[in-house]
């Protein structure tokens, strides 16, 4: 509420009471009294960044923590528990009684459509770490679930893959304690009865890194600290297993345990769950196995044996138990890690490795193996959920994704994750603007496009071939000699005329995402690139006894279908792709199979930084909202007609305003006449069929003028 002004200069009386001073330019009218809290965004008559922000806390500050902003659904994380899940709404929102937001309503809407149309449908849920993607990806499930539970339990067996994904592929970090460290979709199919008969899941980029190191105050995989804490005796022996605090790679961060967190229970829980999605008891072993090994080979150490720092390993316990695990001898296992053979002619020379080349090949086989473990994993729970012959092929994906990121420091994986972002964002974009223009259309109402922005550009930059920010990383990837700063300065050189790009000091660009400019620093970007593992370690898997190791020795081995150009020494492996490429032709097929569904969106918000319940921080909401493209859904409908009313509900309510004798009409005749009488300018409203379309402001004029009354 204003008090007072004077000059450029505004008094403000806050909400809490406190008086502010501000400048007019920065003043944004409020909304009218009856549109505090509204569902969806949409309604609002000013739709500026303070409304949405109000409206928002409004709602979330009386546990409404889903909202719409037209057809995005908008949920802002409760960190407690909220009593809005379970049977009863579900039935609730099965039979319409509730029609509130809320995710039930969106599987609901998908699960109609699927049925009705035969569309096949998507829900993509994307929002920063913490925001709560996962847990809105479960209850969406549950719903489904639900609705779709038939004799045969499999959707049961679908709630539960939840818990072995998240043990494998989660972890805690500063943002979240069970951080989804990989995207995720899953597909759920359906018979034409529209029970569920099979699922898929697919999954994208984990992070492998976290496997050999750790930030401070964060953890490495759930699934260690389960194993150490919950296996049982005979399992502890045949593994040597020794608890986390043991292992390097766990030990680092000084993190070993969270907060209300049992993990020798969810071990047991675990355990379960294999069991219920049929995962086979030598598969098990194996996989125990499999984390073992890679915990023990974080443990193996090397000493410098001359002056050039080369090395050998020590012959400890780490080495005897990791190639016993492995299924291979330890000088086997410690030449490969010590050593890089070189053909000479037809003799072959064993180099010694430095210390720093030793560490960096321990650790690269460690974050393989479990890179590849996972994967493994995905694929064995795919081969039990198997989408059976009474599946017609309508399914319902659900995407969990992880949302934009910029930090202070951003280096391959923030730019990997930001790409997938504005992939996603086109794909919004697209959709959005499409479902804008057939309301109108719907309703009669003569729409002249509104322009909107489409981030085509961005992806040029990253995307084009062969001058774009990916194949310039390829090409350094594939050239011995380059550096993260020489591949800096390609960048420099050939992307400067597009105008995403920026090139910074140094080793640093920056990219104007449609979420905002994000600094990336390329250190480290090549060699995350690369991925590379030495051919003698391949060699040294294929020849263990252990299956799954040759396995996946042989997946590296196999030819892929286009080798790299060049297959210089030290270059990336010409069997191998690039994880950028790779990653790109993932990201590829899954906008292919998202164009052909129809998608719901759902935007997860962090309310704040704590993970704690009934704190609101304005400015970490507002930074999402830029982020996730709220503000731009509201800027798109603010450039056409925001408020929508049905013709009976504005002549109901607006009809007051007229004389007795106007009031024997029809609700659209009254709705025409109310904006007549009141001089409404033509270009300020459009009538359609249903419903009244006012440009925003509109209504809090019309609603002034009948307080008068
Ligand atoms: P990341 O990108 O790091 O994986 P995320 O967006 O998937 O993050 P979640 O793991 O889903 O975030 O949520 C973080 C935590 O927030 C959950 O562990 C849970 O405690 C809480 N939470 C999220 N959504 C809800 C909800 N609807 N009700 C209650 N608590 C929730
Ligand atoms: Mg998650």
């Amino acid at each position: 509420m204003i008090q007072s002004t004077s000059g450029d200069e505004a008094f403000v009386l806050l909400s809490n009471g406190n008086v502010v001073k501000v400048s007019t330019g920065e003043l944004l009218p409020a909304n009218p009294d009856i549109l505090e809290g509204v569902d969806d965004l949409i309604q609002l008559s000013y739709l500026n960044e303070p409304s949405v922000l109000n409206n928002i806390q409004y709602r979330y500050s009386r546990d409404m923590i889903y909202s719409k902003a037209g057809p995005v659904l908008i949920a802002v994380n409760p960190f407690k528990a909220v009593p809005i899940y379970g049977n009863k709404f579900i039935t609730a929102y099965r039979q319409k009684v509730m029609d509130s937001p809320h995710v039930y309503a969106i599987a609901d809407t998908a699960y109609n459509e699927m049925m009705g149309d035969g569309v096949n449908q998507s829900i993509i849920i994307s929002g920063e770490s913490g925001a709560g993607k996962t847990e809105t990806a479960k209850f969406a499930m549950q719903y489904l679930a639900a609705l779709g539970g038939g004799s045969e339990g499999i959707e049961y067996e679908i709630l539960q893959t939840n818990h072995i994904l998240e043990a494998f592929g989660n972890a805690k970090t500063s943002r979240n304690d069970n951080s989804s460290r990989f995207g995720k979709l899953i597909e759920i199919h359906f018979s034409a009865f529209g029970k569920i008969c099979g699922a898929k899941i697919q999954t994208f980029l984990l992070e492998k890194s976290r496997v050999v190191q750790l930030a401070a105050g964060e953890r490495s995989y759930h699934i260690f600290y389960q194993l150490c804490a919950g296996a049982p005796s005979f399992l502890k022996e045949r593994l040597n297993l020794k608890v986390a605090n043991d292992y390097n790679y766990l030990n680092q961060s000084e993190c070993l345990t969270i907060d209300g967190v049992d993990d020798a229970q969810n071990f047991h829980n675990l355990m379960e769950a294999l069991d219920i999605v049929l995962i086979r008891k030598e598969d098990r072993e194996q996989t125990f196995a499999m984390l073992a090994a890679v915990l023990w080979l974080g443990n193996i150490s090397f000493q410098v044996i001359d002056n050039e720092n080369h090395v050998e390993v020590i012959a400890d316990e780490a080495v005897t138990t990791a190639a016993m695990l492995m299924g291979c001898s330890s000088d086997e296992l410690m030449l490969a890690l010590s050593t890089h053979k070189i053909q000479a002619g037809k003799d072959s020379i064993a180099k010694k490795l430095t210390l720093q080349q030793a560490i960096d090949s321990r650790d690269a086989l460690a974050k393989f193996i479990y890179g590849s473990l996972f994967d493994w994993i995905v694929e064995q729970i795919n081969k039990s959920l198997e989408v059976g012959k009474q599946c017609t092929g309508r399914s319902i994906n659900i995407l969990d994704i992880y949302g934009f990121e910029s930090f202070k420091k951003n280096s391959f994986e923030q730019f990997c994750i930001n790409y997938a972002n504005e992939r996603l964002q086109q794909h919004f974009n697209r959709h959005l603007f499409k479902l804008e223009q057939e309301e109108y259309e719907l309703d009669g109402v003569d729409w002249t496009r509104v322009e909107f922005e489409d981030n085509e550009e961005c992806l040029n930059l990253i995307e084009k071939k062969p001058l774009g920010v990916l194949s310039l990383l390829d090409e350094e990837s594939n050239f011995p000699k380059a550096t993260d700063l020489t591949f800096a300065n390609k960048l420099k050189q050939h992307l400067g005329s597009n105008s995403c790009f920026k090139g910074e000091r140094g080793r640093a660009f920056s990219i104007r995402h449609y979420a905002g400019e994000v600094p990336y620093d390329t250190n480290g970007f090549l060699e995350k690139n690369r991925d590379p593992l030495q051919t003698d370690i391949i060699q040294l898997l294929s020849s263990c006894t252990c299956q799954v190791l040759q396995l996946f020795a042989s997946k590296m081995l196999k030819p892929s279908p286009k080798p790299a150009a060049s297959s210089q020494p030290g270059a990336l492996d010409t069997q191998k792709q690039s994880v950028g490429t790779k990653f790109k032709g993932q990201l590829f097929k899954l906008m292919h199979q998202l164009e052909n569904t129809r998608p719901h969106f759902i935007r997860c918000i962090k309310p704040n930084s704590k993970q704690l319940p009934g704190i609101y921080e304005e400015d970490l909401v507002l930074q999402q909202f830029r982020c996730c493209g709220v503000l731009e859904i509201v800027r798109i409908s603010r450039s056409g007609y925001p408020t929508r009313m049905r013709h009976q509900e504005f002549a109901g309510r607006y009809g007051v305003l007229l004389s007795e004798k106007q009031l024997s009409q029809d609700p659209l005749s009254i709705s025409v006449a109310v904006l007549q009488q009141f001089n409404v300018l033509p270009e300020m409203y459009q009538v359609g069929y249903t419903k009244l379309y006012l440009r925003s402001g509109q209504l809090a004029a019309l609603e002034d003028r009948r307080k008068q009354v």
